[in-house]
C-alpha cells in the first residue's frame, strides 16, 4: 500500500495526508523508524494518529505506512508469564534485547514463535465443530490449562488434527467448512482490542468473587462477572486493595493492568508481582497472571491502549470457561491519556477538559465484564470481573472519571483518607460504600452460610450506622450522656470496626480471611453484643461489660490460622461463661 506523508507532529499525535487506504483504528507504521501508531480520526485523506512510542525527531514529509489492520493482540498459549506493555510487546524480552529504555520501532511479537506446546486434541477427524468448540488443550503453566478453541466465525468438519509438540504458528488442525473449503487452524489467533469478543449470552452473576478481605466479602461483595470501582485519594490504599485482590480473589486467571502514576510505582509492581506466591497452590502467582505495565516514562497513548489490550486478553481466558479478574490501576491515567489526545485533536472539551465521549468509553469498557455462556457446544460458563481503581485529584468524588465510572459499575468501595490517617485499613468506608449485588447473592449466601449470616451482616451495618449518628451527640454532650444501651452500641461498633473490619494486608494470617472464618468472627462480635444487651437488662453496669477480658480474645481472634477455626467455639464458650458470671455477681450483690 502507498505510504502517507506526515504533515504535522504534536507530541504523541501525528497528522498525515495521502492516507486514503486507511480506516479509523487501523494501525500504521510511522517514518522509517516504523513507530507504532493507531488512526484515531480521519478527515478526508488526512489521518490523525496516536503514536505509541516517543515521537521526538519525527519530521514533516516522513512516510506513514498503513497496515490495513486494526490494533490487535495475539491470542494463544504463552500469554501468561511475560510482562507486556500497553500494546502487548513483551517487556522482559525487550529489556533483554535493548536494555532499560525501549528502543523505538522495536517489533517483537506478543507470543513467542519458538516456544513449543504439547497439544492434546479433544476432537477427531470427522467431528463437526463450531466457533468456540475446544479442539484440544496445552498445559500453558502448571496452573493453567489452555483450551485451544475454534476461532469465531469458523465452523465445519475436522479433517485433520495433529497432536504433539507445536509452536503457535504450526497448523494443528484442518477444518473443512460447509462450502468444502479447508481452513488451517493454528494455536495463534488475532483479535482487535477495541472490539469485545463474542459469547452466546450474558447471564446474571449470582456467585460471590470471594476476596478474602472481610469488609468486601461481608459488606460490599462483588460477584464473579461483576464490576467494581475503587476511588480514593493518594495513599488511601487503592494499590494495596488491588494487590490483595490479585493475590486472594478466587479467580483462576488474573489480569493486572498497571498505568503507573509515578515511574517507580510500576517498577514496584514489576518487582513485587513476580515474587508473589499463589496461596492456593504454593506456586508463583505469575503462573496464572497476565501483567500489563505502563511505566510513566512510556508515552501517554500506550496507556490508552493498555486497558483494551488487558480486557481482550481477559476475555480470551473467559472464553475458555475460566473465571477471570481484571484489575486496572488506575483508570484515571487512561482517562488522562484520552483527555490529552482529545485536546491535541482540538475536540470540544467536556467536563474538566475530558472529551465528551469519556462516559461512553468508560461504560463500553465495563460492559465487557460479565458472566457469560461461552461460544461452543458445551455451553461452558466464563466470568470476567473488572475492578478499576480511580485516583481523582485530591480524592474528590465529583471528578468526572469517578462519576462516569460510578454510573456503570455496581460496587463502590470508597476509600477515605480520614480512615487511612487513623490507620484503619482497608480504608473502605462502611458508610458510603455500596454493592448492588447483595440481592443477587442472597440465595447463594443463604444456601452456603444460612440466614444467621445474612442477619448478622444487616445487624452489624445497622450498629455502625447508629454509631455514626450517636457520634454527633457524643461530640456535643460527651459519652457519659448516653444511655447504657447506646453506650453498648458504641462499644460494639468499635469492636466491629477494630476486630472485624480492620484487616492488615501485611500480616501473614490476617491478610486473608476465608468466608468460614469471617462468618465465625462476626458471630463472636455479635454474640458478645447480644449477651451484653441481656446483661444490661439484668442490671449489669456497662463499664463491667467493657472491662471483660474476653474482649481481648475477640480482638485477637482474627489472627487465628485457617486450620484452627475450632478455636472460635472455645472463645464463644468463654464469652458465655463470662456473662453468666457477671449476671450471677450482680444477682448476688442485689
Ligand atoms: P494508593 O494506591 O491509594 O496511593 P497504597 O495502596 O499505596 O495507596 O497504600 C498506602 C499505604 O497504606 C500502604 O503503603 C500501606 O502502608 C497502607 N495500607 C493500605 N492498605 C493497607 C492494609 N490493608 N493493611 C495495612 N496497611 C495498608
Amino acid at each position: 500500500m502507498k505510504p502517507g506523508r506526515i504533515v504535522k507532529v504534536a507530541g504523541p499525535l501525528v497528522v498525515a495526508d495521502n492516507m486514503t487506504n486507511t480506516k479509523i483504528y487501523d494501525v500504521v507504521r510511522v517514518s522509517e523508524m516504523k513507530l507504532m501508531g493507531e488512526v484515531i480520526e480521519m478527515r478526508g485523506d488526512e489521518a490523525s494518529i496516536q503514536v505509541y512510542e516517543e515521537t521526538g525527531g519525527l519530521g514533516v514529509g516522513a512516510p506513514v505506512y498503513p497496515t490495513g489492520e486494526a490494533l490487535s493482540v495475539e491470542l494463544g498459549p504463552g500469554l501468561i508469564e511475560p510482562i507486556y506493555d500497553g500494546v502487548q510487546r513483551p517487556l522482559n524480552i525487550i529489556m533483554d534485547q535493548a536494555g532499560n529504555r525501549i528502543t523505538r520501532g522495536i517489533d517483537i511479537p506478543g507470543l513467542s514463535r519458538d516456544a513449543k506446546w504439547d497439544f492434546k486434541p479433544s476432537v477427531k477427524p470427522g467431528d463437526k465443530v463450531e466457533e468456540g468448540d475446544v479442539l484440544g488443550t496445552v498445559q500453558e503453566t502448571v496452573l493453567v490449562l489452555h483450551r485451544v478453541m475454534v476461532p469465531p466465525g469458523v465452523r465445519g468438519t475436522v479433517k485433520k488434527i495433529e497432536s504433539g509438540e507445536h509452536v503457535v504458528t504450526d497448523r494443528i488442525a484442518v477444518i473443512e467448512d460447509d462450502n468444502g473449503k479447508d481452513i488451517d487452524i493454528t494455536m495463534i489467533t488475532r483479535w482487535p482490542v477495541r472490539t469485545p469478543r463474542p459469547y452466546k449470552e450474558k447471564v446474571m452473576p449470582t456467585e460471590p468473587l470471594s476476596t478474602g478481605q472481610r469488609v468486601i466479602d461481608a459488606f460490599f461483595p462483588i460477584t464473579k462477572g461483576g464490576t467494581a470501582c475503587v476511588p480514593g485519594p493518594f495513599g488511601s490504599g487503592k494499590t494495596v486493595v488491588q494487590h490483595q485482590l490479585a493475590k486472594w480473589a478466587d479467580a483462576q486467571i488474573i489480569v493486572y493492568v498497571g498505568c503507573g502514576e509515578r515511574g517507580n510505582e510500576m517498577t514496584d509492581v514489576l518487582i513485587e508481582f513476580p515474587q508473589l506466591t499463589d496461596p492456593h497452590s504454593g506456586e508463583p502467582l505469575m503462573l496464572r497472571t497476565i501483567l500489563i505495565a505502563n511505566t510513566s516514562n512510556m508515552p501517554v497513548a500506550a496507556r490508552e491502549a493498555s486497558v483494551y489490550t488487558g480486557i481482550t486478553l481477559a476475555e480470551y481466558y473467559r472464553d475458555m470457561g475460566y473465571s477471570v479478574a481484571l484489575m486496572a490501576d488506575s483508570t484515571s491515567r487512561w482517562a488522562e491519556a484520552m483527555r490529552e489526545m482529545s485536546g491535541r485533536l482540538e475536540e470540544m472539551p467536556g467536563e474538566e477538559g475530558y472529551p465528551a465521549y469519556l462516559g461512553t468509553r468508560i461504560a463500553e469498557f465495563y460492559e465487557r465484564a460479565g458472566k457469560v455462556v461461552c461460544l461452543g457446544k458445551d455451553n461452558r460458563i466464563g466470568a470476567l470481573s473488572v475492578i478499576g481503581a480511580v485516583s481523582p485529584p485530591g480524592g474528590d468524588l465529583s471528578d468526572p472519571v469517578v462519576q462516569a465510572t460510578l454510573r456503570v459499575v455496581r460496587v463502590f468501595w470508597s476509600l477515605e483518607d480520614k480512615l487511612a490517617y487513623r490507620r484503619h485499613f482497608p480504608a473502605i468506608s462502611w458508610l458510603t460504600s455500596y454493592s448492588l449485588y447483595v440481592p443477587n447473592l442472597e440465595e447463594y449466601l443463604l444456601k452456603e452460610y444460612g440466614k444467621e449470616w445474612i442477619d448478622n451482616v444487616e445487624s452489624a451495618l445497622a450498629i455502625l450506622q447508629e454509631e455514626a449518628e450517636l457520634e454527633e451527640i457524643v461530640r456535643l454532650v460527651g459519652l457519659d450522656a448516653l444511655s447504657p444501651d447506646k453506650r453498648l452500641i458504641m462499644e460494639t461498633a468499635k469492636s466491629i470496626r477494630e476486630d472485624f473490619l480492620h484487616q492488615n494486608a501485611f500480616d501473614d494470617v490476617d491478610t486473608y480471611s476465608s468466608f468460614e472464618k469471617m462468618v465465625k468472627l462476626m458471630e463472636l462480635v455479635l454474640l458478645f453484643h447480644s449477651l451484653a444487651e441481656e446483661a444490661l437488662n439484668a442490671g449489669v453496669p456497662v463499664v463491667d461489660i467493657a472491662l471483660l477480658p474476653e474482649r481481648e480474645r475477640i480482638a485477637r481472634a482474627k489472627f487465628t490460622p485457617e486450620d484452627k477455626l475450632d478455636e472460635f467455639e472455645k472463645i464463644k464458650d468463654e464469652i458465655r461463661k463470662a456473662f453468666k458470671d457477671l449476671k450471677e455477681k450482680v444477682l448476688a450483690e442485689a
